[in-house]
């Protein structure tokens, strides 16, 4: 078959290594370099020495990612673990802490004498204790769970403080999921609490180990596309999906071209623009996950980091004074990384206007999907745009939006071209 894959990031370029080369593919792909969220930046701060740092995609685990770790092992990429700890800051109150042990969550040691801050650790405690029973509970009753149950609206009927809320579960959502901190809770508990619990954040000591690629995750998309590089078109954006009983056509700079069946690897919105003809349900689904942009930048200002180095984690999550309906992390790259250089690399997602412009390296837009009962109700019905009319959807929205949930996303859409049964790409 000739199939058009629309889209270079982790989606396109797995469902493209599926395909190539029983199929003819092409991978049309709007921007100048391949990779979408896997964005990896060479920089060299003195002559002669040069550090990769990751700007997008960064880190993985082997429990959760079984499908890109199968991926990384036949791809024969190098990785190496990294440390996943998580701090918070805030501007609001002062307060300062980390998970990286008792030093770290006393990192200011009048925390010891806070009643809210303690209110706050044995609500954490509690949580980890008792939220399982909202999972538990539908599955071995043989029933679903209510996913409609917001996580505020569980929190607040089980009693729990604002100092919960404001100062562990918001931070480490809107972290998680480059989220509106405003809105965050209004994701699904159930999901919320299943996800936790997946990766090990129910666990006062997780076992869960996270890992990097070697070197930055660039690597592994070169190694990647190597077999297919030569049908990748970049600088190739699509414009137009027209789809026809025998063919559809395909609408990029080139002209307009006939495929047998097209993959759509981009964001829900971008496919939504793109099809001329789209049907009444892919206009409902596709509209209930909507993406929110996010600005990131990558620099060397420490002063996005907490006051107190005992606080500094590898994600720090601030509170600012005032809301700006946007998450504001930094990551501590060579941390994360594992990388010892002269100068400390740091990527920050959003506030822009705090980082010392001297100190900036580069800025990044990206968007990340925004999830809410809605949205994940329509990733259930996957398989109702997914399949008929020559077009199939993949990308990590199908998901929590993740490397892991594009990496299925994209396996089922190749088991569908392919007539396998298939999960439906569903996380
Ligand atoms: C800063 C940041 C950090 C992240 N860190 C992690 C992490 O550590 N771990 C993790 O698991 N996930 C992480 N993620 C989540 C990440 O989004 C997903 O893991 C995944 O990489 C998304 O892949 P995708 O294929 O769905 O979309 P993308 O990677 O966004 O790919 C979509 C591609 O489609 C192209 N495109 C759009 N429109 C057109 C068009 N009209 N024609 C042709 N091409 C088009 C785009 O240019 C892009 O290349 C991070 C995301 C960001 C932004």
């Amino acid at each position: 078959m000739k199939i058009a894959i629309v889209g270079s990031g982790v989606s396109g370029l797995v469902a493209a290594h599926r395909l190539h080369p029983k199929h003819e593919i092409t991978v049309f792909e709007a921007d100048s370099r391949i990779g979408g969220h896997v964005s990896t930046v060479d920089v060299e701060p003195t002559p002669g020495s040069r550090y990769s740092i990751d700007t997008g995609f960064i880190v993985y685990n082997e429990r959760t990612y079984p499908h890109f770790v199968q991926l990384l092992d036949e791809l024969g990429v190098e990785t190496q673990a990294t440390e996943m700890s998580f701090g918070i800051s805030c501007d609001r109150t002062g307060l300062e802490w980390a998970s990286r042990g008792l030093n770290a969550v006393f990192a200011q040691r009048s925390n010891l004498l806070r009643p809210s801050f303690l209110r706050m650790i044995r609500d954490v405690l509690r949580f980890n204790r008792e939220a399982r029973s909202l999972i538990e509970t539908g599955e071995d009753q043989g029933g679903s769970v209510d996913e409609k149950v917001s996580l505020g609206d569980y929190l607040c009927g089980a009693g729990y403080s604002a100092a919960f809320l404001d100062h562990y579960v918001v931070p480490m959502g809107a972290a998680i999921w480059s989220a509106d901190p405003a809105a965050f809770l209004r994701f699904p508990a159930a999901s919320f609490v299943r996800f936790f619990e997946n990766h090990g954040l129910l666990e006062a000591n997780p076992k869960l180990q996270w890992r990097v690629v070697r070197g930055g995750s660039q690597r592994y998309v070169d190694a990647l596309i190597r077999p297919f590089e030569d049908r990748i078109r970049t600088g190739a954006p699509v414009r137009a999906i027209r789809r026809q009983r025998r063919f559809v056509e395909i609408v990029s700079p080139a002209g307009t071209e006939r495929f047998d069946r097209v993959v759509l690897a981009v964001h829900s919105d971008q496919a939504l623009r793109l099809l001329a003809d789209p049907s009444g349900y892919e206009r409902t689904l596709l509209r209930s996950i909507p993406y929110q942009q996010n600005e990131v930048i990558l620099h060397t200002d420490a002063s996005l980091l907490p006051r107190s180095p005992r606080a500094w984690a590898s994600w720090n999550y601030r509170i600012p004074k005032s809301r700006d309906g946007r998450a504001l992390v930094t990551y501590d790259m060579n941390r994360l990384q594992g990388i010892h250089a002269p100068v400390q690399f740091l990527v920050t997602l959003n506030g822009g206007d705090r980082i010392d412009p001297r100190r900036v390296i580069r800025r990044f837009h990206y968007t990340h999907p925004v999830f809410d009962a809605e949205a994940m109700g329509a990733q259930r019905k996957r398989s109702a745009i997914s399949g008929p009319n020559r077009t199939h959807y993949c990308g990590a929205y199908w998901g929590f939006g993740f490397h892991e949930d594009g990496v299925r996303s994209a396996l089922a859409a190749c088991d569908e071209i392919e007539g396998l049964p298939t999960s439906g790409g569903q996380a």
